[in-house]
C-alpha cells in the first residue's frame, strides 16, 4: 500500500478524466460503492475457490460479529448496488463506471499492489456480443487516448452453463493423467477449479497446458455464435486482437466472452494486463437478482501511470502568471480578502501570505514563474490600492483595490 502524490497523482486525474469523458458519451453512470461490503458478497460472486478470495482478500470480524471484507474488485458490489436500488426494473441497459481503491493481499511486486486502484464499465440487460465489443472499444480507445500504442486484446470464450461442464470433464481427464507433473496447486485445482490450471504460470504447468483440450472446440452453439460475432465486430473495428485459449481470468463468475489488454512491449508486459473483463450472464441471479446477463471490464490505474510516468513527466500546473506579495498587518489582511476576490472570479493567483519579507515573497514568485506581482504595501493597504509590477522589465503601476482584478484579467487577456 502506499501513498499518491505529486506527479503520480497528475496522472490519476488525467486517466480519470478520460474515463469520465467516454463515461458522458456512451452514457455510462458513475458510481461509488462502500469500500467495505459483506464478505459473503465476494465468496458467492467472485468465487469461494478463486485466488483473489481464497488467498488475497482483506476479510475482518466486526465487535457485532460481521463478516466483512475490504473489496477485492467492484463487479459483485455493482451487481449488489443494481438489485439493492431496484435497477432491475428500470430499462436495459444499465451502464455504470467507478473509479476506486481494492485491496489485495498479494506478493508486492512490479505492477502488484496490495491497495490499488480501478476504474471499470459494466453493462447489465443485455445478452448482444455487441455490449461486449463496445466494452472492448471503450477501453481500448481510453488507453489510445492515454498514449498507449502497442495495445494487443487477447479474448477467448469459456463458453456457459451448458456446455462448460463437458469441457471440464475432457479437461480434467486430460490433467489427471498428467497429475504428476503438475503443481501442488494445479493439483488442488483440478477438484476445485481445473480451468485455472490453464492460467497457471508454474512452468512445468505452462508446458502441459500447451496440449490441453481447448474450450473453443467445445462450445454450445449460442456460445459459439455468440463469440463469433464478436470477434466479428472486432474486426470490423480493426482492432489487433488474438485469440488466446488458455485465458480464463480468475474469476468464477464469467460465462463466454473474456479478454485482457496489454501493452505489448518489454515494460508493458512487466507490469501485466492493464485491463480485464468479460461477460458475466450469471451473477445478478447468483447474487439474489432477476436472471440478467452482464458484461464489464476493470483497468488497473496503477499499471497506467507506472507506465505513462517512464514515458513522460507531467507537470502539475501551468506556471502562476500572477502573485500577490503583501508587507505589513493591514496589508496581509486585505491581502487574504483580496486573494478570495481573485478565486471567486477564477482567477488564479500564487501567494506566500505566510512571509513577511517582500523579498522572500519576490524569491517566490520568481520561483512560480510569476510575470507580474502584486504588491499590497503598508501605504496602498491603507489607500486602498495595490502596485502591479512587471517582474521581467521592473515597470509599475498603481491600480485601485476594487479594480485590480479587472486590470489583472484584462492583461492575462
Ligand atoms: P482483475 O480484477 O484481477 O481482472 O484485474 C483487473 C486489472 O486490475 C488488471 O488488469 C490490472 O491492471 C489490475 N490489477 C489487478 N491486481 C493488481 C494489483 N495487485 N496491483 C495493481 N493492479 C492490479
Amino acid at each position: 500500500m502506499h501513498d499518491i502524490f505529486e506527479d503520480e497523482l497528475v496522472y490519476f486525474r488525467k486517466i480519470k478524466k478520460a474515463c469520465s469523458r467516454f463515461a458522458d458519451f456512451y452514457r455510462y453512470q458513475e458510481i461509488r460503492t462502500p469500500i467495505l461490503e459483506q464478505a459473503e458478497l465476494f465468496e458467492k460472486g467472485t468465487g469461494q475457490t478463486t485466488d483473489i478470495v481464497e488467498k488475497e482478500m482483506y476479510s475482518l470480524r466486526t465487535k457485532g460479529g460481521d463478516h466483512l471484507a475490504l473489496r477485492p474488485e467492484l463487479t459483485p458490489s455493482i451487481v449488489r448496488a443494481y438489485i439493492e436500488h431496484g435497477l432491475q426494473a428500470m430499462p436495459k441497459p444499465i451502464k455504470l463506471w467507478y473509479f476506486g481503491p481494492v485491496f489485495r493481499h498479494e506478493k508486492p511486486q512490479a505492477g502488484r499492489y496490495r491497495q490499488f486502484h480501478q476504474f471499470g464499465f459494466e453493462s447489465l440487460g443485455v445478452a448482444d456480443s455487441v455490449v461486449d465489443a463496445s466494452i472492448v472499444l471503450l477501453t481500448f480507445n481510453i488507453l489510445k487516448e492515454l498514449g498507449f500504442k502497442h495495445l494487443v486484446i487477447e479474448v477467448n470464450s469459456i463458453g456457459d452453463k451448458q456446455c462448460r461442464p463437458y469441457f471440464k470433464k475432457s479437461l480434467v481427464s486430460y490433467l489427471r493423467s498428467k497429475s504428476s507433473s503438475l503443481c501442488a496447486d494445479c493439483r488442488r485445482r483440478l477438484k476445485q477449479n481445473p480451468l485455472r490450471a490453464l492460467d497457471c504460470k508454474e512452468e512445468k504447468c505452462q508446458r502441459i497446458k500447451k496440449s490441453a483440450p481447448q474450450i473453443i472446440d467445445h462450445l454450445c452453439k449460442e456460445c459459439h455464435n455468440h463469440f463469433k460475432f464478436f470477434l466479428e465486430f472486432l474486426d470490423e473495428l480493426d482492432f489487433p486482437y488474438i485469440l488466446n485459449a488458455h485465458l480464463v481470468r480468475g474469476l468464477d463468475y464469467y460465462t463466454k466472452t473474456v479478454f485482457e489488454i496489454y501493452e505489448d512491449t518489454k515494460e508493458g508486459r512487466e507490469q501485466g494486463a492493464l485491463a480485464g473483463g468479460g461477460r458475466y450472464d450469471d451473477l445478478v441471479k447468483l447474487l439474489g437478482g432477476k436472471d440478467t446477463p452482464g458484461c464489464g471490464v476493470a483497468c488497473g490505474v496503477e499499471r497506467l501511470v507506472n507506465l505513462m510516468r517512464r514515458g513522460k513527466k507531467e507537470k502539475e500546473a501551468p506556471p502562476t502568471a500572477v502573485f500577490l506579495a503583501q508587507v505589513g498587518d493591514l496589508a496581509k489582511r486585505k491581502g487574504l480578502v483580496l486573494l478570495d476576490n481573485f478565486r471567486k472570479s477564477k482567477v488564479p493567483v500564487g501567494e506566500a501570505i505566510h512571509k513577511d519579507s517582500l523579498t522572500s515573497q519576490l524569491k517566490s514568485a520568481d520561483r512560480a514563474g510569476a510575470k507580474y506581482v502584486l504588491i499590497l504595501g503598508q501605504k496602498e493597504a491603507l489607500e486602498d490600492k495595490v502596485i502591479i509590477r512587471e517582474m521581467k522589465t521592473g515597470k509599475q503601476k498603481i491600480v485601485g483595490l476594487k479594480r485590480v482584478i479587472s486590470e489583472v484579467k484584462r492583461k492575462a487577456r
